[in-house]
């Protein structure tokens, strides 16, 4: 049976990172909003420990998020973290208290029990992180402690399995952080490394086989990471039961659908039906320049041709699932911290699927994070240029055309964006930055080639480096680069006379520039 470690999530901006440092220990691990403890009883897999997350609530708030507290009762170890810790000195007996002065960022933890096996490895005085506003004041019932700071409880166990910390473990301004989450998950869980990649694979390939039998799939390619390894996992699995449906909306990079098209036939032997609503799209954008009115636009056609589609195909195929390349964190989005009261929504990739076309949803992806994605994407033979492409938005060039988009100007885009992106990775800079692409202004200005007056559109170059596309800043790419793919759009481009770079962070800015 397979083994597992629950995160129950109070709403931390580290729960995403929690479960990562677990799984970077090959130990499958999962994020809850709640506990269902029947669910924990009688799953399908066997729950080794659970963690209670940090949080911006107070446990001594009214609604304040909250566990079933016969979760103390399944004599599973447990291990909770800020507000984790804060809840169980709460259900327990103990008192938690608003702190007169708020301890944020770097603390030392003078560990006070060597021998805990939570401290195993764990240096005496160690540099660790801390975000709180309240602390306890007063002990639960038959818990000691066992590690402190100067000024606060750091650890505290009841010797029976529940252990709690003050501080944030998971992230990596906590020296021995990792050592610790260690000593939880092996020590105390006794949980085993078995969560790889390899076995991921075969597992998945099993489990779509026998979910899917003789029926069909159908899945909406997009040529993103997420889509095309779904695609290449369940083609294996089921090979020609499974139908791709690529959706050229006119608004891709430069020459995408053939390459797409070509590609996933000749190295996957994939089954894709190429659609093409060229037309129909840029018919729909004429003289529409607001950016939402833009995106509602190509969302809608978009959802409009993918039913026509899929209703055409499942007449032909009669299809029963629909496959998604879902993956963990949208999964997670979708998810409520609130508790039992509110229902748990399932995410939808594709929305707007109208309610007579009945599909089940096939998912394969949706336990990983991106990064794991990748290695699935690796191991089963795609190549980088897809594994490690950079995001590319729903609305396409569509929002990258600032403004009316016409033909002529998704063409000036599609080749000045095709410049710079391969320069970018001739240079050897592309993975260096996460989302890099061209915008074309609705401006023109006066320039002189070859003695002749011009008269043509500005084009803005766009790199940043983010980790969570939440906040991001602008790369510094060498000026030398930034020369050459200037040269280089402004003599093969016609209709691009001037090149700026965007030198904006998120926030204030956003990535996209609509
Ligand atoms: N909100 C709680 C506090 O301020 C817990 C914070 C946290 O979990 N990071 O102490």
């Amino acid at each position: 049976m397979k083994e597992k470690i629950i995160i129950i999530d109070f709403g931390s901006q580290y729960s995403q990172l929690i479960a990562r440092r677990i799984r970077e220990m090959e130990v499958y691990c999962e994020i809850m909003p709640l506990v269902d403890i029947e669910k924990i009883k009688n799953g399908e897999e066997k729950v080794k420990g659970i963690i209670f997350s940090g949080g911006p609530a107070s446990v001594y708030e009214k609604d304040a998020p909250t566990v079933n507290p016969e979760v103390f009762n399944l004599n599973l170890p447990i291990l909770g973290i800020c507000y984790g810790m804060q809840l169980i000195t709460h259900l327990n007996g103990g008192k938690v208290e608003k702190a007169d002065s708020r301890e944020f960022g770097k603390a030392v933890l003078e560990v006070e029990n060597s021998d805990n096996p939570l401290f195993t490895g764990v240096k005496k005085s160690s540099n660790i992180w801390m975000s709180h506003n309240d602390h306890i004041t007063e002990l639960p019932k038959d818990f000691e402690i066992i590690a402190k700071t100067d000024s606060s409880i750091a650890a505290i166990t009841n010797n029976n399995g529940i252990y709690a910390l003050q501080f944030h473990p998971e992230v990596v301004h906590s020296e021995c952080g990792t050592q610790i989450l260690e000593n939880f998950v092996f020590n105390i869980c006794k949980c085993e490394r078995n969560w790889k990649i390899s076995s991921f694979i075969a597992e998945k390939t099993k489990f779509i086989k026998k979910t899917v039998g003789d029926e069909h799939v159908l899945l909406a390619l997009s040529g993103g990471v997420d889509s095309s390894v779904a695609a290449v996992l369940i083609n294996n699995a089921i090979g020609h039961q499974l139908t791709c449906m690529f959706v050229d909306t006119g608004l891709l990079r430069k020459d995408e659908g053939k390459k797409v098209l070509e590609y996933y036939k000749e190295h996957f032997d994939l089954n894709i039906v190429f659609v093409d609503a060229k037309d129909r799209f840029l018919n729909k954008l004429k003289g529409i320049d607001e950016p939402e009115a833009k995106r509602k636009i190509i969302g809608n056609e978009f959802i409009e041709v993918f039913n026509e589609e899929i209703r055409k195909l499942k007449g032909q195929e009669g299809a029963k699932f629909l496959a998604q390349g879902t993956i963990y964190p949208d999964v997670i989005e979708s998810q409520s911290i609130k508790g039992p009261s509110h229902t748990i929504k399932s995410h939808h990739n594709v929305g707007g699927l109208p309610e007579d076309l009945q599909f089940e949803l096939l998912e394969p992806l949706k336990e990983l994070f991106k990064d794991e994605v990748r290695k699935v994407g690796h191991e089963l033979g795609l190549p980088d240029t897809i594994i490690k492409r950079h995001p590319f938005p729903g609305p396409g060039l569509g929002i990258r055309v600032i403004g009316e988009v016409t033909p002529d100007k998704v063409k000036i885009l599609q080749e000045a964006d095709d410049i710079f992106i391969i320069e970018l990775m001739e240079k050897g800079l592309y993975d260096k930055v996460d989302q890099a692409f061209v915008t074309l202004l609705p401006v023109k200005t006066v320039g002189v080639m070859g003695d002749q007056r011009t008269y043509e559109y500005v084009a803005a170059i766009r790199s940043v480096n983010t980790i969570d596309f939440m906040t991001a800043t602008w790369s510094k790419l060498p000026y030398e680069f930034l020369e050459e793919v200037s040269n280089k759009i402004i003599n093969k481009v016609n209709g691009i006379n001037r090149i700026v770079y965007d030198i904006s962070s998120k926030p204030p800015g956003t990535i996209e520039w609509e």
